[in-house]
């Protein structure tokens, strides 16, 4: 019996491996430009961690999470997302008291237990980034900005910002107790989830989908009509901030993250394009987080976003990526094929990429190979060559040939690849 991949779970097989390295070194690149460090936190972590750091209620943990208890009877979570596990650390590594903010991202794979569909997977990954010690709202414009920034470069256009603002412990609380009365009075009208949700969860009624649902939730209170002055101020100074580096959005009220540690802003930024997985980042502050694991009054922001959706939207779209090699070494006959694998390695060591047949295959078979493995370039060595210390070099793409001394050989192909 044959086994497979466990469902919901992808193998990255070449050439899309290139492609994926393309957009974890365009992310690398663009969190250089904004002083984002990279952290690696360990792929499972306690199970306690992403129930307070996730929270109860919410869909993860109610459902999606790979949790087992270890050989030691510990019981283990396999990471579903990267906020909770990057605050443990700071917290752990008394990174608070260092200079603050800590600015940090991260890129790997994140699992849930989820119905596996396009852009949905058990085993996914996540570029994110999360800024630990300020509060200030023009970090939130940053973030958003460096995440469409990385979309950009990547070369997509097709994408929209949507933002909203969820108030903190002082505004939320009454606005809360505002929004269950409504939903209450029309209880009978919502879905079984959002039923149950008034009690535990009455934010994330306004997330349904449900279209029954979405009729009630248009007339419901509004958060941002019901905010305190600092978060109103706050919320000003994040459209400000993103009017002033002219990055368009949308203010969607109904926007929310489930729980109590969410504070202040929330984004979503979308494609139309990616049906009714249509988010290709969200994220949104955090001040009681940091607070509810650590006991430590530090406010947070930071995003998600999920690699598979991105590589989704770019199916099809020319890519920056070489994944083939500068040069072939064909050889013919078997004092030809130890020459040649010196050859080889002496190219490797300058620096080229280069390969060669391991088949004893005839000189039209490697040069197809040739072709094949995308080459730039090919030398045909066999005695003649060899004897003469002469061989030639033909450009694949042009047909060009171009006479070498095989003593030079590195050194011309250097400079070809220069020119
Ligand atoms: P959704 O509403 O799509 O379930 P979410 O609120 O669960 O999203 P977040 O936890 O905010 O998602 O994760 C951030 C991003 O990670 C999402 O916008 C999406 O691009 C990606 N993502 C989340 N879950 C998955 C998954 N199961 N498979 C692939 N990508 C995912
Ligand atoms: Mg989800």
């Amino acid at each position: 019996m044959t086994i497979n991949a466990p469902r919901g779970t992808n193998d990255i097989l070449p050439p899309d491996s290139f492609k994926w390295q393309y957009l974890e070194e365009k992310a690398k690149e663009i969190c250089r430009k904004y002083n984002y460090k990279e952290i690696r936190t360990p792929i499972f972590e306690s199970t306690d961690l992403f129930i307070r750091g996730i929270g109860e209620s919410t869909d993860i943990v109610e459902k999606e999470m790979y949790t087992f208890k270890d050989k030691g009877g510990r019981s283990i979570t396999l990471r579903p997302e990267g906020t909770a596990p990057v605050v443990r650390s700071f917290i752990e590594n008394k990174l608070y008291g260092k200079a603050l903010p800590f600015k940090f991202f991260y890129s790997g794979p994140m699992f849930r237990y989820e119905r596996p569909q396009a852009g949905r997977y058990r085993q996914f990954h996540q570029f994110g980034v999360e800024v630990l010690g300020s509060d200030n709202p023009l970090v939130d414009v940053e973030i958003i900005k460096l995440g469409i920034d990385f979309l950009k470069e990547v070369g997509l256009s097709d994408f929209f910002v949507e933002i909203n603002s969820v108030g903190c412990k002082e505004c939320r609380p009454p606005y809360l107790e505002k929004l269950k009365n409504y939903f209450s009075e029309v209880n009978q009208e919502l879905c079984g989830d959002c039923k149950r949700r008034i009690e535990t969860n009455p934010l994330r009624v306004l997330d349904c989908k449900v279209e029954s649902c979405q009729e009630i939730i248009k007339d419901a209170p509004k958060i941002t009509d019901n905010l305190c002055d600092k978060c109103k101020d706050d919320f000003e100074k994040v459209k400000n901030g993103l009017n002033t580096l002219k990055i368009e959005y949308r203010e969607v009220p109904t926007l929310v993250r489930g729980l109590d540690y969410y504070t202040n802003t929330a984004f979503e930024i979308k494609s139309d394009e990616l049906g009714s997985q249509d988010a290709i980042f969200a994220g949104g502050r955090y001040n009681g987080l940091i607070e509810e694991i650590g006991d430590r009054d530090i406010p947070g922001v930071g995003f998600a976003l999920g690699l598979e959706r991105l590589e989704i939207l770019l199916e099809g779209k020319e890519l920056d990526i070489e994944s083939g090699i500068d040069i072939y070494i064909v050889t013919i006959g078997e004092s030809a094929e130890r020459e040649g694998f010196k050859y080889l390695n002496q190219l490797r060591e300058s620096g080229i990429s280069a390969d060669k047949d391991y088949f004893g295959r005839s000189v039209k078979s490697q040069m197809k190979d040739a072709d094949r493995k995308n080459s730039n370039y090919t030398i045909i060595l066999g005695n003649e060559e060899l004897e003469s210390g002469q061989a030639t070099l033909r450009n694949m793409k042009s047909g060009e040939e171009f006479s070498v001394v095989l003593s030079e050989l590195s050194e011309k192909v250097s400079d070809l690849l220069d020119n």
